[in-house]
């Protein structure tokens, strides 16, 4: 078979290495005579798989004593309602940065529970950019500030982390990192809560990781399902209820595969590499173009358009053939959208860089 490159936005392409682990020890992990779905989550088979991942997560990102690690269900979606039920903490209101359409979701849902101020959005440039901290206009009473590092669909990212150092009230960062998580170095001690999807750089789709500081526990606004208090399952290790046996187990075998790798600054080398290469070429033609302000490119997400759409469906077709597959763009943005998570190799960037020069040349 002619070697795939996937570019889906998520869930997303695996190291191969992982996957054929997986494979291997698919019906009997580790001599136990049980595939890892087969195990109960309070085995001691899975305890040590779950001790593992926590152990991996903390070290490869640095991750504080003070700070909760939490495996949940219910994707990074649930934690849109979430944060704000744990995070309010007796206030009224919550800042947010609307940055595109996954700030918009958490705004939308944040809403229901919160007076939400918005203290900065690029909505007037249709997204394109990150609204430097500062133009913000921050409510000094609201009980934290949440951010979407990088917009999955509309290819743009912090490069930056916001700095609340000057508010004189403890106003927690949360980050929805979905997208972006574990792709480079993380300072965790400038935030309060962190929240991501795995589906994208760290495992299959059915787990969200929230790593929250543990000062903020236990303060929920009245009402709040059980299943939405971070208390419930930081004291219970994530075991309050059966949490996603089987996404937990390959996402501790994804980690193992970061720590072999160099880790973090290791990874963000090789995808700031990947990123440079892509939009080196996006630069270089009139043929393609990547909408979003060069200071504020995803790394990750890369979206672009060819100036004749309708050879949109040609290179979508050829791109196939040549073993470049999901490349479509979102729905609501149209073009294509090159994703290059952790583990798409800079060869698949470079296979990629060269079917598009000669998909231009072919339609100069
Ligand atoms: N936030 C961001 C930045 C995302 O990219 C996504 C998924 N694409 C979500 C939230 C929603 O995640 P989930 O589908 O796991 O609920």
């Amino acid at each position: 078979m002619e070697h795939i490159y996937n570019f889906s936005a998520g869930p997303a392409v695996l190291p191969t290495e992982v996957l054929q682990q997986a494979r291997d020890e698919m019906l009997d992990w580790h001599g136990s005579g049980m595939s890892v779905m087969e195990m109960s989550h309070r085995g001691k088979e899975f305890m040590s798989i779950a001790a593992k991942v926590e152990a991996d997560l903390r070290e490869l990102a640095g991750i504080p004593a003070n700070y909760k690690v939490l495996f949940l269900t219910g994707g990074a979606s649930t934690q849109f309602a979430t944060a704000p039920m744990n995070l309010l903490r007796g206030k009224k209101s919550a800042n947010y940065v609307n940055t595109g359409e996954w700030s918009k979701k958490a705004i939308k849902e944040a809403k229901k529970y919160a007076a939400v101020n918005v203290a900065a959005t690029s909505e007037d440039a249709n997204f394109t950019y990150v609204p430097p901290q500062d133009t913000w206009n921050i409510d000094p009473n609201g009980a934290y500030l949440h951010y979407t590092p990088n917009e999955t669909i509309g290819g743009v990212e912090f490069n930056w982390v916001p700095d609340l150092s000057h508010m004189k009230v403890d106003m927690p960062l949360v980050a929805d990192m979905s997208s972006s998580f574990m792709s480079r170095p993380i300072d965790v001690a400038r935030f309060g809560v962190i929240y991501a999807g795995a589906q994208k750089n760290v495992g299959p789709a059915g787990l969200c990781i929230v790593i929250v500081r543990d000062d903020l526990l236990g303060q929920t606004i009245p009402g709040t399902p059980t299943m939405f208090d971070y208390k419930i399952h930081a004291d219970s290790d994530s075991m309050y209820n059966t949490p996603p046996t089987y996404a937990m187990y390959i996402t501790g075998l994804v980690l193992e595969w970061l720590k072999k790798n160099g880790g973090l600054a290791a990874m963000e080398k090789v995808n700031v590499a990947k990123a440079n290469l892509l939009y080196g070429l996006l630069d270089t033609t009139d043929f393609y173009h990547c909408p979003v302000a060069k200071a504020d490119r995803s790394r990750m997400n890369v979206p672009f358009t060819l100036k004749n759409a309708a050879l949109d469906d040609e290179f979508l077709k050829q791109a196939k053939a040549r073993g470049l597959i999901q490349l479509k763009g979102h729905r609501s943005v149209g073009g294509m959208r090159a994703s290059i998570y952790n583990a798409m190799p800079l060869e698949g960037v470079k296979v990629l860089v060269e079917f598009m020069k000669k998909f231009a040349s072919d339609h100069a």
